[in-house]
């Protein structure tokens, strides 16, 4: 029977790549796809640890580094994970080629979490017609001036996504370490609950407060060309998680879709701020030229009094940011910084919330109860985030997940683990 085949990017994480035991493994996964009829891209992350590893050597080597010099580090780990994976594919028969991201080129702007500009799809059309598989990198393109880029952390997924996209994929696979999408961190709560399907939009959020099993960008970018998104078990056969446009009609109706957390944010507090227009533009205008994303701001002003500003910004910029305030403050713009990096931000997510009051309520109420004390707030229409000290991360996050009723069933849990 001819097969009619499908066009699929397939994207594996770094614990998938973590060694030549596991390469092979995935290289059987992708002859697999191939077998069924069906043509193939594949992006691959770097081993599970080396990103964090080549990081690590940057701040080392200069703590305020150049983000240009950055890149060419942290982008090295995709390009030996990429070789070894089409060597390997090679080595079962199969023709495949790696294509790293100036080769095909896919062009990006900016450095440390440079954007997407565009991917030329003519060298991967070509690798098609020939019957063959491109093996792609993640994480990284080429700017305009030839030179690497990457894409921010986890930008693996959204380097797949974009492939998928600009080569008019069928669908685009994410094979990782979990089986899927739950209603909170698996590895943290074990009675989270596997989601059959979730919204674009619950993923989008999740995602953005933290759910690090898809980066943020890669569900805007599918959400926003209707790429049909799955996410999958690397190691088992077993149906995952498909990210849809619509809720089906089978979907759970629970009001929360999900709680994340996110240990990537650090505080900073600025005291002594002068009460007079123009103090808060003059702190944040040198964050934004210098490229960092503020998410929570808490500012405490009383009339005519010198107050308080509170902010958080990632871990990986806080250097960067201490860099750019120095300047406000020798102007005059706040007396003193303060900084803490102990701290996480914890986020309930669903969609139910816009017909649902009182969810903020019941998440503050939750946490008192086990005196859990909140430093901030942050809400969205689909979203309540706090943030509280580090050490009460997995009781808050598993506290809440049962006050919302998110707890698997025990049953349920019996079954898996006698499966
Ligand atoms: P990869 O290397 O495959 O990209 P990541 O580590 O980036 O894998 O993402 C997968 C991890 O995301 C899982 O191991 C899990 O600990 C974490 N995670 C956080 N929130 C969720 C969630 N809601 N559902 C599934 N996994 C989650
Ligand atoms: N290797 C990169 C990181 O660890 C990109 C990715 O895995 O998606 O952030
Ligand atoms: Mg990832």
């Amino acid at each position: 029977m001819p097969n009619i085949g499908q066009r699929i990017v397939m994207k594996f994480g770094g614990t998938s790549m973590a060694g030549i035991e596991r390469i092979r493994h995935v290289a059987d996964r992708v002859k697999r796809e191939v077998a069924d009829g069906n043509q193939v891209a594949v992006v691959v992350s770097a081993m599970a640890g080396e990103t964090d590893r080549l990081v690590q050597l940057c701040k080392d080597a200069a703590p305020l580094y150049d983000p240009r010099e950055y890149d060419v580090v942290v982008a090295s780990g995709e390009q030996v994970t990429a070789g070894l994976l089409a060597m390997t594919l090679q080595g079962m028969g199969l023709n495949a080629r790696s294509y790293m991201g100036w080769q095909l080129p896919i062009r990006a702007s900016g450095h440390a979490s440079a954007l997407i500009e565009g991917i030329d799809v003519a060298v991967l059309e070509r690798v098609f017609d020939d019957r063959g598989i491109a093996v792609i990198p993640g994480f990284q393109g080429v700017t305009s001036e030839g030179a690497l880029a990457t894409l921010g952390r986890g930008g693996s997924d959204t380097s797949a996504v974009a492939l998928a996209v600009a080569a008019k994929a069928d669908r685009c696979d994410i094979y990782t370490d979990v089986d899927g999408v739950y209603t909170t961190d698996p590895r943290i709560v074990p009675r989270a609950r596997k989601l059959d399907v979730v919204t674009y939009e619950e993923m989008l959020e999740l995602a953005s407060v933290g759910a690090k099993v898809l980066q943020t960008r890669s569900v805007g970018l599918a959400m926003r060309y209707g790429m049909p998104l799955q996410v999958l078990s690397s190691f088992e056969d077993l149906p995952g998680t498909m990210i849809v446009a619509d809720e089906g009609t089978t979907m759970e109706r629970n009001i929360i879709t999900g709680i994340a957390h996110d240990r990537n944010e650090a505080f900073i507090t600025l005291t002594g701020l002068p009460d007079r227009p123009g103090t808060v533009a003059a702190i944040f205008r040198p964050l934004a030229d210098a490229g960092i994303n503020v998410d929570m701001i808490v500012q405490s002003a009383r009339a005519g009094l010198k107050s308080d500003l509170t902010f958080t910004v990632p871990k990986a910029s806080l250097a960067h940011s201490v860099d750019a305030l120095a300047k406000v403050k020798e102007a005059g713009g706040f007396e003193e910084i303060v900084t803490n990096t102990d701290i996480v931000k914890v986020s309930v997510v669903g969609v139910g919330m816009r017909s649902n009051a009182g969810i903020a309520a019941q998440m503050f109420d939750t946490l008192a109860e086990r005196q859990i004390n909140i430093v901030a707030i942050s809400t969205s229409e689909i979203k309540v985030s706090v943030l509280i000290s580090e050490d009460y991360t997995e009781l808050a996050v598993r506290v809440l997940h049962t006050a919302f009723g998110l707890d698997a069933p025990a049953a349920a849990l019996d079954a898996g683990a006698a499966a």
